[in-house]
């Protein structure tokens, strides 16, 4: 008999319940009792929902008030020492809460841990922090809570634990100078005891997640493995290590011999041909988990195919020891489809949230376990759909696929090279250090006030366009005001910067529940790209030609680059996200050269999660920064030598891809680099980056007013790196989280730096 197995499931509730409760017991609304009791309701919810779906394998410990990870900290007592007077009082939730978001109180004023990328997903973790005279001890029973919380309803769980490694790994060494991996022989006692204890209360497996599987890891990590898992299997639960995100093969020959009971495979991300190789020899002692179901998207699965899997895998593999799953948790899918009652209804079709992820996986079993399922209705309307959507008229265009192959190498470049066109865009009169910001200002509440009116419906589309006008005049008389050289609309009519594209486009669709987690409290709602991408009209010429029309200084158009795009939505995977990203550069393509028509003659194009696409496998990596590029010049290449084009990166390492940062060739890339003090520019430096620069001056993530002289030392800094005549003036990234009154003072001392240095 089959087995099924979720390896998590959402954290939010149905209706982000999660955030609500946080939010009010952070502003104290609710008292700790009443937001324990809430909690343990939506985690009631979820195994209930999981046993009803005929879930076998159900996680527990896969919920989190805020993060797995920051869990494990306190769980192990990996408590920074800034956090310890807070240690002392005993109010593990004030502790908790300290660490995940900063603690101001009084004259106590802790800064909270940091937060970075889960892998190549958009949820965000706490990174662990390790001294080198770390000490652990178990000292949060979370995980031990919450297997006999959910025993108490009946539900025998298996629960799920960030593997040791992963943990050391993912966190950081608070000095360079030890190996943070050298903590392991203190940190498995902890591990061991863990496992004792739910051992004892009844645990029959637990689940290891080790999703640093997922990267290349060196060998002497790779060893380690070995003997950690001999030594945590000794008095424990059966374990089942799980991977996921990237193909499990290259790391294959290491999980054979690592001593668990079973393994999971990424059937998502590995291969038909190394499935074949995986299961030639899978050791004939360990359980199969087999990873069919993808946790990651919003696709319905197409069964047949995976069936095919299955009775491929179940000629090697007992059934017995076969078990159907996710391929990861479902933390990164939305909740539930059925709550979607506006969508279009062929589009629903196609789709699978998390609740039906589960059924999925429940049939798969079930196929395999009772004959009677063989013909059902279930699988025959997956057949349907999957057969509709492979010949979709919403999805296939054919002018759109014939534009793809018609992509010339012309297309991928500008007409001259970056020196002629810098003489060229002289005619553009801009003095030396040139100021501009990074294009959002202040969304105040008032802005989102008009904006939710005029989605409700209660204003017109005519008053909702004379507040934007009202707001973007504004901002370009305060630019004029205090001398900002190439100034900007200030994005008022922009919820965010990929939904205000994604909504004009044609091949996206919106969800009204399709929440995912992002970090603690916040969730985001990703757009679906569904079909074969174009525009159809016009997007942002109609605010970038108002503004060009109330000055004579020069206004920048403002777009969101193809990748970012791509990168911050639900992608299509009926074809590799190549065809989709150029799909959107056309489109962008087309709006360039329209803002082009139409006047405009800078154009900003961002690109802040290039970075953030990188493939987890560096064999990966190469093809991915090819077409991510020529995506990007897809988009900006085609525009005359005189207009010149700029783009913006922010949150990210630039190290590993400063040359492929070159190859955009944006005349100017305006980047983040305050909070590092410039170093970033120590790379630049050692690259000779041949354009020009826009080292962010000031940090805009937080409401302080740089003061003239910072700015002025950070900038004459950036002299010691490039040539002056490289360096334009800008802050860090856009200004729409901050209020008006720090933006008017901060820019003020960022013009007048910028003259004091002409
Ligand atoms: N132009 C966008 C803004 O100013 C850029 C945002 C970003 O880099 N994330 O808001
Ligand atoms: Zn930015």
């Amino acid at each position: 008999m089959l087995l099924s197995s979720n390896l998590g499931y959402p954290r939010i509730g149905p209706n982000r319940e999660l955030k609500w409760l946080l939010e009010s017991f952070w502003k104290k609304k609710i008292n700790q009792t009443s937001l324990f009791e809430n909690i343990s309701n939506i985690k009631k919810n979820n195994w209930i929902k999981q046993r009803k779906a005929g879930i076998n394998f159900i996680p527990s410990n896969d919920f989190s008030l805020y993060d797995h990870v920051l869990d494990m900290c306190l769980t192990v007592d990996a408590v920074p020492d800034r956090f310890k007077k807070l240690k002392n009082k005993k109010n593990i939730l004030e502790l908790y809460f300290a660490m995940a978001r900063g603690y101001q109180k009084g004259r106590i004023d802790i800064k909270a841990m940091e937060m970075t990328k889960w892998f190549d997903t958009n949820y965000h973790y706490i990174v662990p922090e390790f001294k080198p005279n770390q000490k652990f001890k178990l000292a949060f029973s979370k995980i031990i809570d919450e297997f006999l919380e959910a025993k108490n309803f009946g539900i025998k769980t298996r629960p799920v634990i960030l593997g040791p490694l992963s943990f050391l790994f993912l966190g950081k060494s608070t000095s360079n100078k030890f190996n943070r991996f050298n903590l392991l022989t203190k940190l498995i006692p902890v591990y061991r005891e863990i496992f004792k204890l739910l051992k004892k209360f009844g645990a029959e497996w637990i689940q290891v997640d080790e999703p640093i599987l997922a990267l290349d890891i060196e060998n002497n990590i790779k060893k380690k493995f070995i003997s950690t898992y001999k030594n945590l299997s000794k008095d424990s639960p059966k374990i089942l290590l799980t991977s996921y995100f990237s193909s499990t093969y290259p790391n294959y020959s290491l999980l054979k011999k690592i001593n668990v009971d079973g393994i999971h495979i990424d059937l998502v991300n590995t291969e038909s041909k190394d499935l074949n190789k995986i299961i030639q020899n899978f050791p004939k002692n360990k359980f199969f988990s087999a990873g069919l179901i993808n946790g990651r998207n919003i696709w319905k699965n197409n069964l047949s195919k995976s069936i095919d899997i299955l009775k491929k895998i179940k000629r090697k593999i007992s059934s017995d020891k076969l078990i159907v799953s996710s391929s990861c948790s479902l933390l990164h899918s939305p909740v539930d489809l059925n709550k979607e009652e506006s969508l279009n209804n062929n589009i629903k079709d196609w789709l699978s949230f998390a609740d039906q992820k589960l059924t999925e996986i429940v049939f798969l079993q079930r196929y395999f376990n009772s004959n009677l399922l063989q013909n059902s209705k279930f699988l025959m309307n997956n057949n349907i759909s999957v057969k509709k959507r492979k010949t979709s008229k919403l999805i296939h265009d054919n002018f759109v696929k014939k534009r793809i192959k018609s992509i010339s190498s012309k297309m991928l470049r500008r007409k001259n090279n970056y020196f002629l066109r810098k003489m060229l865009q002289s005619e553009l009169n801009l003095p030396l250090f040139p100021t501009t910001t990074i294009g959002s200002f202040p969304q105040t509440s008032e802005v989102r006030k008009y904006r939710l009116k005029f989605k409700r419906k209660e204003i017109n589309l005519k008053k909702y366009e004379n507040f934007l006008k009202k707001e973007t005049k504004k901002t370009i008389k305060f630019q004029e005001s205090i001398g900002i050289d190439v100034v900007v609309h200030g994005e008022f009519e922009r919820n965010d910067m990929v939904e205000y594209f994604g909504e004009q486009l044609k091949g996206f669709i919106f969800t009204k529940f399709g929440w995912v987690q992002s970090y603690g409290s916040r969730c985001v709602k990703p757009p679906i790209i569904f079909g074969d991408i174009s525009r159809t009209k016009p997007m942002t010429i109609f605010w970038s030609k108002y503004a060009q029309s109330l000055t004579k200084k020069i206004v920048k158009g403002m777009l969101t680059g193809p990748v970012t795009i791509l990168q911050w939505s639900f992608v299509r995977d009926d074809q590799p996200r190549e065809y989709t990203c150029k799909q959107i550069a056309l489109a962008l393509l087309d709006e360039v050269l329209d803002l082009e028509k139409n006047g405009l003659k800078i154009i900003q194009i961002d690109e802040p999660a290039l970075r953030e696409g990188l493939p987890l496998r560096k064999n990966e990596w190469n093809s991915y920064l090819k077409w991510a590029i020529d995506s990007f010049k897809i988009a900006s290449s085609s525009v005359k030598d005189e207009t010149q084009i700029h783009t913006h990166m922010c949150y990210c390492e630039f190290d590993d891809i400063l040359d492929s940062i070159e190859k955009l060739d944006a005349d100017v890339i305006s980047i983040e680099t305050s909070r590092s003090n410039m170093e970033l520019l120590d790379s630049f430096k050692n690259y000779k980056y041949p354009n020009s620069i826009g080292p962010g001056v000031y940090d805009i993530h937080s409401p302080r007013v740089p003061t003239f002289s910072e700015i002025k030392i950070l900038l004459k800094k950036a002299q010691k790196y490039l040539n002056k005549e490289k360096i334009w003036v800008n802050p860090d990234c856009g200004l729409k989280t901050r209020g008006w009154p720090e933006v008017k003072k901060a820019l003020k001392s960022m013009t007048l730096v910028a003259k004091s240095l002409r």
